[in-house]
């Protein structure tokens, strides 16, 4: 423990405020490259009252500052508690959580006046130690807390990366308000006591740690929404044909590992192109998000809807058999001849024609499923449109060997 005391504190303090620097200019820099994700502002503000808090308290010990010494203390206390404070409502905004601004504001203006009510000398110090050590575990321990608890999909191991440096933090912060508790020697000076030595020592480290998990945290969100945009059809919000043949093959895996069923539904928008005829190509892609939105209100929850191509969707149904796709497809088929799309000034009624076969296991591939698909979709169309049609179940299927 001895080799502590020979870390300078004036340099400790020095390199926290740097670290409260990196971390500023980390979160605005992130910010300003297009990430526009809830809580970076809040953790750039929190870098920023770091860096002030610490290097004030630098400055303290240096130079010496021209105002009463209690003032320039509780002014360095108290941004730091509103540092830690800030990365707790960053982490509640981010989360879309309720975010506890009063608080927060209430508590750094209580640290603010405890320099006064507790100066630096003997019992009272211990009583600082122990509020701010409270104030800093509140905010940094709940805030990990609740990051480690998010169950965000894809988020899981870069939440807790950012979970581990707070409640790591707050731990280190815990084992020092035990000891200024506890400890009966705990009324010297403030530079030798090696508690206070780590105690800046973990603050620079902190700095410096959750800069780094933060914008890991980031750069993933950033991939997984791009991951997220490149599966998506930009008009209707459903997948796109891409990520069809994922999910298509990882569907397909699924039901033969498990044995169940797996249907699709092929539909394709009737008389479309009079649509774009009468009413111009803007209303046409309008009529396309109100279908998509019957299509995509009427799946269950482990159902894709997908854009297939132009006025075309599928529908893949993971454990549905054929009468049961069948059914989900006649659904769909009235409640889309039943809606009036509104158009401004005026709707339009509009049908559509439906295929629907259910895999036959070890007999067919994909591309050989979804021509059976559309084979019974074009069925559908020479039939007079406005129905739902599935062929008998060995059409077009090549023959068993
Ligand atoms: P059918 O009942 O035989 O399906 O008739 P249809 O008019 O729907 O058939 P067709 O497939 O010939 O026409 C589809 C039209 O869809 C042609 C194309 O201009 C239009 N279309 C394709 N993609 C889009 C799009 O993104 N937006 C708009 N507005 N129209 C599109
Ligand atoms: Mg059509
Ligand atoms: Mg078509």
């Amino acid at each position: 423990m001895g080799e502590w005391l020979m870390l300078d504190v004036r340099t400790l303090a020095f390199t926290s405020g740097l670290g409260g620097l990196l971390m500023a200019l980390t979160m605005f820099g992130i910010y300003h490259a297009g990430m526009r994700s809830r809580g970076l502002i809040d953790w750039s503000l929190a870098g920023l009252a770091f860096a002030s808090g610490y290097l004030l308290g630098h400055l303290l010990q240096t130079v010496g500052i021209p105002v009463p010494t209690w003032f320039a203390v509780s002014l360095a206390n108290a941004l730091i508690a509103l540092g830690h404070g800030l990365i707790l409502i960053g982490v509640q905004r981010y989360l879309g959580r309720p975010c506890w601004t009063r608080l927060v504001v209430i508590i750094v203006a209580v640290v603010f006046v405890s320099t006064r009510i507790f100066p630096e000398l003997g019992d009272s110090l211990r009583w600082r130690i122990v509020m701010h050590s409270s104030t800093y575990i509140l905010f940094s321990g709940y805030a990990g807390w609740l990051l480690w608890r998010s169950r965000r999909s894809g988020m899981l191991y870069f939440h807790r990366a950012v979970s581990a440096v707070l409640l790591a933090f707050s731990l280190f912060l815990g084992i020092r308000l035990t000891y200024a508790l506890f400890s009966p020697g705990l009324i010297g000076s403030f530079v030798q006591d090696p508690f206070q030595v780590m105690a800046f020592l973990s603050a620079m480290l902190f700095g410096f740690f959750l800069s780094m998990a933060l914008a890991v945290m980031m750069f993933r969100e950033k991939q997984l929404e791009l991951m997220r945009l490149a599966r998506t059809d930009a008009l209707t919000g459903l997948q796109n044909r891409q990520s069809m043949d994922h999910v298509a093959e990882r569907e397909m895996q699924h039901a033969t590992a498990t044995g169940e069923s797996l249907s699709l539904i092929l539909l394709d928008v009737d008389h479309f192109k009079r649509v774009n005829d009468e009413y111009g190509h803007q209303a046409g892609d309008r009529v396309l998000q109100a279908v998509a939105e019957c299509v995509g209100g009427r799946i269950r929850g482990r159902d894709t809807g997908f854009r297939f191509g132009g006025e075309e969707f599928l529908i893949i149904l993971p454990g549905a058999t054929l009468d049961q796709a069948a059914g989900v497809a006649e659904r769909m088929r009235q409640s889309l001849a039943g809606t009036r799309i509104n158009l401004g000034d005026c709707g339009v009624r509009l049908t559509a024609s439906f295929g629907v076969v259910e895999w036959q296991k070890k007999r067919e591939s994909w591309d050989e499923l979804l021509k059976r698909a559309d084979a019974a979709l074009y069925e559908a169309k020479r039939a007079g449109r406005d129905q739902v049609v599935r062929p008998t179940i060995h059409a077009g299927l090549p023959e068993q060997g």
